[in-house]
């Protein structure tokens, strides 16, 4: 049995590495959006969930930095559950999220991000999804989304993504210093360049580059997963560099489009569906 300890001990080395993350030289210069978001994540606005083992069908008991009442409404406090492979025996709403949380993601309905605790990749790229799904609860607290069942359209969710993923691709920037700098701008040319062909391009594999930013990738699926955003990135960037302002939207939305329907999909659309079938 996976302790509340052993959560609140990895949520505590999450909020340290977030930290070490916003106090990057440059950073405020580089990613500004950053500010709003790390007033959210301080310690006594974040609720650690663990399971309830008396319970296991409410996924009630909540202990952390603070206390959240996991079928409260009236509650504003941003819950993280941190899921660890031996939650998938649980039931009711807790057990469902672990099973499909593949790496991260937010649930308004439950005003929670989930992370799984276990996926094979550095602490500081934990953290880095982390402030993903800090933007996507910052975004449904914006829109009055927190505690409600939604049902959004796929373009608006990719609206939202685009959006997400701008602030991502600055805040690696500043994270990965000079030499990843001038990589991924030569990568963000060559893109340009087969937009104006109309070009399929299928990617440079250079993943590795995100070391620079995240640390040495520490397994297969990181590699292959790291290859995937820099190609986001950098097209990211290239979009903002070379296009006006609303084709660079429309470019972003297209990416985001593509990628997630071939990876993502399945895990946006569990999330609704929790929403419609489970009152939380
Ligand atoms: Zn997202």
């Amino acid at each position: 049995m996976i302790t509340e300890n052993t959560r609140i001990d990895l949520a505590r080395k999450l909020m340290n590495e977030i930290k070490e993350i916003s106090n990057t030289r440059g950073i405020t210069k580089q990613a500004p959006e950053i500010i709003p978001i790390m007033d959210m994540v301080h310690e006594d606005g974040l609720a650690v969930l663990a399971p309830d083992p008396e319970d296991p069908s409410g996924f009630s008991a909540t202990r952390g930095f603070a206390k959240k009442g996991f079928n409260k409404p009236e509650e504003d406090m941003l819950g993280l559950y941190l899921v660890f492979p031996e939650d998938t025996k649980l039931e009711g709403v807790a057990g469902m999220y672990a099973k499909k949380t593949k790496c991260g993601a937010y649930s308004s309905a439950t005003h929670t991000i989930l992370i799984n605790a276990q996926y094979p990749e550095t602490l500081r790229y934990l953290a880095f999804v982390f402030f993903h799904e800090v933007q996507h609860a910052q975004i449904a607290q914006k829109e009055g989304r927190v505690w409600k069942q939604t049902n959004r359209p796929r373009n608006e969710r990719y609206k939202e993504e685009s959006k997400v993923w701008t602030l991502e691709y600055k805040i690696a920037l500043a994270l990965g210093g000079m030499k990843y700098e001038r990589a991924i701008r030569k990568r963000a040319l060559s893109i340009n360049r087969s937009w104006q062909r109309e070009r399929a391009d299928t990617g440079s594999g250079e993943g590795f580059q995100l070391d620079a930013c995240f640390g040495k990738a520490p397994s297969l699926v990181a590699k292959k997963e790291r290859d995937m955003t820099f190609e986001l990135f950098a097209a990211f960037m290239a979009a903002d560099l070379f296009l006006d302002k609303m084709s660079a939207e429309e470019r972003k939305i297209k990416t985001i489009e593509v990628l997630y329907s071939q990876n993502y999909d399945r895990e946006d659309l569990f999330l609704e569906n929790i929403r419609e079938t489970n009152n939380v």
